[in-house]
């Protein structure tokens, strides 16, 4: 009982935020200055005030500031911890039955796969949220009881492949969206591997990384313009009532929001990136008309969005990290990416408060 009754009031709770700021959360992160940028003179065109944790400035080449605001922001001193203290309540809720999407946008370098996976030393939201519903799950095992059980697949090109199969590369194992018959989108065939303990996870997510990269001559390369999805599927069976309750947790690695000058590129190239922009779009499409409770939500604009459906809207919880570099040299890059999380969110910007 004394567990239905936290879960009441975190619930009550999470009501009355939600009434107050709605689904939908955007945090911008900025990376540090790397050491190639620093030799070659670039410096940095993003300031952070420490005592605003929502807002920053962008500095123009012609010095003016002009301010962004965010749900959180997280500059270069952040750590690893500091920006999972902030998204955990949203991962976890994924135990109390909600669904829940996690994206990482930007241009490609700016730490997106930083975020999500992190280093063997520095690990990312997607190990430490697995680690987490681990915990709780072991906190609350007289009450509930809880499986876990984890996907890992790559869109590319607007083709699904399941990154936990053996021999994913055979055009036989492409894998394609149905809805089920509760009305979910499911991507059947797709492989849902059982999980008990975080050590077993991150074997899963290497190996994912290692199907990823195979048959690509620049594996960097490759994963900057493919789209990587870690699903987390939670069963819940509640040991008082019976109660039974069946989630997703999407944490998904997106493509590369660069845009490629189009007459450099040719070919196979070209392709992808109008793969790339045309899914970028969608999904900007997407959570902006659910941020603005418009009717009509187009979901099958692309394969992303289409397969997140049931758990993107409704009660349904987003949070996307919008990535940015600091340096000048890729200040074009970052008012885009800024202009992206404007739209999905309809955060103010405006000029700088004057200094006192
Ligand atoms: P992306 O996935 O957006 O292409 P990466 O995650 O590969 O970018 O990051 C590019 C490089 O910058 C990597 O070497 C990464 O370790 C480093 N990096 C990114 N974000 C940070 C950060 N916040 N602190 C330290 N290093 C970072």
């Amino acid at each position: 009982t004394k567990y239905l009754e936290e879960y009441s009031e975190r619930k009550r709770l999470y009501n009355e935020v939600i009434e107050l700021k709605g689904n939908i959360r955007v945090f911008l992160r900025c990376r540090p200055l790397n050491q190639v940028e620093v030799a070659n003179g670039c410096t940095s065109v993003v300031e952070f005030d420490s005592s605003q944790e929502n807002e920053m400035h962008i500095i123009s080449s012609d010095s003016s500031k002009k301010q962004f605001k965010f749900d959180h922001v997280f500059g270069p001193q952040n750590s690893q911890e500091d920006v999972f203290a902030q998204t955990k309540p949203v991962v976890t809720s994924v135990l109390d039955g909600y669904n829940v999407c996690i994206f990482a946008y930007g241009q490609t370098g700016t730490g997106k796969t930083f975020t999500m996976e992190g280093t063997p030393e520095n690990r990312g939201v997607n190990y430490r949220t697995l680690e987490e519903l681990f915990r709780i799950s072991r906190e609350r095992s007289k009450i509930m009881n809880y499986e876990l059980y984890v996907s890992m697949l790559e869109v590319y090109n607007e083709k699904i492949r399941d990154l936990l199969a053996e021999n994913s590369n055979q055009p036989s194992k492409r894998l394609e969206i149905k809805q089920a018959a509760d009305g979910m989108q499911e991507v059947p065939g797709l492989i849902e591997a059982h999980v008990h303990g975080t050590e077993e996870v991150w074997e899963l997510l290497k190996s994912g990384s290692r199907v990823r990269s195979v048959g690509s001559t620049n594996a960097n390369e490759l994963s900057s313009r493919s789209h990587c999805l870690l699903r987390v599927t939670v069963k819940g069976e509640n040991l008082i009532n019976g109660q039974k309750t069946k989630s997703h947790l999407w944490l998904v690695d997106l493509a590369g929001s660069e845009r490629v000058g189009k007459i450099e590129v040719e070919g196979e190239r070209l392709k992808e990136s109008q793969f790339i922009n045309k899914s970028l779009s969608a999904l900007g499409d997407v959570v902006s008309a659910l941020a603005s409770k418009t009717g009509h939500i187009p979901y099958r604009n692309s394969k992303v969005t289409h397969m997140l459906q049931s758990s993107l809207g409704g009660d349904c919880k987003t949070l996307m990290f919008v990535q940015i570099s600091p340096s000048t040299a890729d200040l074009g890059e970052t008012l885009c990416s800024l202009n992206f999380a404007s739209r999905v969110r309809g955060i103010e910007s405006g000029p700088a408060r004057k200094q006192a």
